[in-house]
């Protein structure tokens, strides 16, 4: 048998494309992951009775083959799995909205004279840009466009400058078309005229969950994985990866003091791209690695206060639109499944995003603590259930979201294209490709970089038209 495929992560990505393979081949599958559960960031851990996940990870019911599998894991015991629809609101101006946001209810709650200003600004600045036509640039200028600054500020620029901790005119472009791309103000006047339009293009309404938490599904997904053939090494941090005339021979992993060298057929590569070029070490040329180096991330920190009271907010996830707040949103996981949290009980999340080492990554837990009921106090229905507030615990995710910087995918060309120079080699999933997709992209992009490695020997032009497909941050693909 020839050796075996490594797959880097066993996260969504790296597991689906385990799983693909070894579902379809008789090739030999092993995962090496340094956490130690499987899942990625949608894994769960256990705090006190609860059982929590990193921010509640809803895996959205987008149809098609991810969700397919998903279905398929719990066949035998469906009610392992529920369902539902997100109850999704924004905090803005001291009143809660429902997102996708109502346009009847906008108006009812806004200031008429905020109501005027935002249509004002709207038509005119959609004439401006009819008969002059300006480059866009960035991030502010994509919003102004299509918005009108009001409610380009309103509903995503400050919310955005507050979570990437970056200005909106240093933001690419590119942001708007991964995150918002099927949003359009007009949809939202063509609705209020009762003439139809579409708001929620990029939104999926509906999701599916595991009773027990999101990193169940990847526990499933795991036995299936080690039921097939498949090895998950985890706890596993590689030391190096070795590579011959373009060709990488093994890897190098350790494992508490112990050291393990696994020869390798193909790598698939599902961790953050930087670090997995720094991996490949010094073979990689000067290009490759000083852009590899300007991808950069925004780090979460998450506050969970649980609660003495059965329930504080109908709403899954409720997002704190405006500078005033210092989390970014709160959600509240007992309300996509109750067997998550002990019974009587209630623990919302508070996330804020951050640089690693910065001044709010180096607060004391206690800090942390007293800031999130700060926000708490700022707004009314959480403010008067502060009383039953019983406990909290603090988790800290370095390198969590990719940040667009403006010329991002300058750096992000020259980094794969490296990557194709190398015969064996692959990246896929949300880290691997420097993406800002949900589960079921990553499931998908692994799935689909599976059906390339099942072949013997698998098809370079597949590769590149996988990266074409899915990186669309990069035109000339
Ligand atoms: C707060 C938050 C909430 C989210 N909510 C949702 C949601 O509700 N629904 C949804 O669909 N998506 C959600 N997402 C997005 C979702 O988490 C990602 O799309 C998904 O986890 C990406 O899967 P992946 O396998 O590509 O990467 P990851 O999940 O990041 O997996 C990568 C794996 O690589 C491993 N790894 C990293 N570095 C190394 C290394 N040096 N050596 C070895 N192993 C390494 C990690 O341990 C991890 O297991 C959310 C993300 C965040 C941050």
């Amino acid at each position: 048998m020839s050796d075996p495929v490594i797959i880097l992560g066993a996260g969504p990505a790296g597991l689906a494309c385990a799983y693909r393979i070894l579902k379809a081949s008789q090739k030999k599958v092993i995962i090496i992951d340094r956490a130690p559960v499987v899942g990625g960031i949608g894994a769960s851990f256990t705090w006190k009775s609860h059982t929590l996940d990193i921010g509640p990870h809803a895996f959205h019911t987008r149809g098609g083959e991810p969700e397919t599998l998903i279905r398929s894991l719990f066949e035998k015991e469906p009610k392992k799995l529920i369902e539902g629809s997100k109850k999704v609101s924004v905090y803005l101006k001291d009143k809660r909205f429902k997102y996708p946001l109502q346009v009847s209810e906008a108006l009812l709650k806004f200031n008429p004279l905020l109501s005027i200003r935002i249509f004002a600004e709207f038509f005119l600045t959609s004439l401006f840009h009819a008969i002059v036509s300006i480059p866009i640039e960035n991030f502010e200028n994509w919003g102004r466009k299509r918005f009108g600054a009001t409610l380009f500020r309103m509903s995503f620029g400050d919310y955005t400058e507050k979570v990437w901790k970056t200005k909106a005119e240093k933001i690419s472009e590119k942001f708007a078309s991964e995150k918002i791309q099927g949003f359009k103000f007009i949809n939202l006047i063509f609705k209020l005229l009762r003439i139809g339009g579409q708001i929620t293009e990029p939104y999926y309404q509906t999701w599916l969950y595991h009773r027990q938490g999101s990193g169940f599904l990847y526990h499933r997904l795991a036995e299936e994985i080690r039921d097939l053939g498949g090895e998950i090494k985890l706890n596993a941090n590689i030391v190096s990866i070795k590579q011959q005339q373009n060709q990488i021979i093994s890897l190098n992993y350790q494992n508490g003091e112990q050291r393990f060298e696994l020869p390798c057929s193909w790598l698939v590569n599902t961790i953050p791209l930087p670090k997995f070029i720094e991996l490949l070490g010094n073979h990689v040329p000067f290009t490759a690695r000083y852009n590899a180096r300007k991808l950069r991330y925004i780090s979460l920190m998450i506050v969970y206060l649980e609660f003495n009271l059965k329930q504080v907010m109908e709403d899954h996830w409720l997002y704190l639109l405006e500078n005033k707040f210092l989390f970014n949103r709160i959600t509240e996981q007992k309300n996509l499944s109750h067997d998550t949290i002990e019974p009587g009980k209630t623990v919302l999340s508070l996330e804020m995003t951050c640089r690693e080492g910065d001044e709010f990554w180096r607060m004391s837990d206690e800090e942390l603590f007293a800031l999130a009921k700060d926000d708490c106090r700022n707004i009314g229905f959480i403010r008067e259930h502060l009383h039953s507030l019983s406990d909290y615990h603090v988790k800290r995710i370095p390198n969590v979201y990719e940040i667009y910087y403006k010329s991002f995918d300058r750096s992000a060309e020259p980094t794969l294209a490296y990557l194709k120079e190398i015969k064996n080699v692959c990246t896929t999933g949300r880290r691997g490709l420097f993406l800002q997709g949900d589960m079921h992209q990553s499931i998908e992009m692994g799935l689909n970089m599976g059906n390339i490695l099942v072949q013997d020997p698998p098809e370079p032009q597949q590769i590149h038209d996988f990266y074409g497909k899915y990186v669309m941050y990069l035109d000339a693909y």
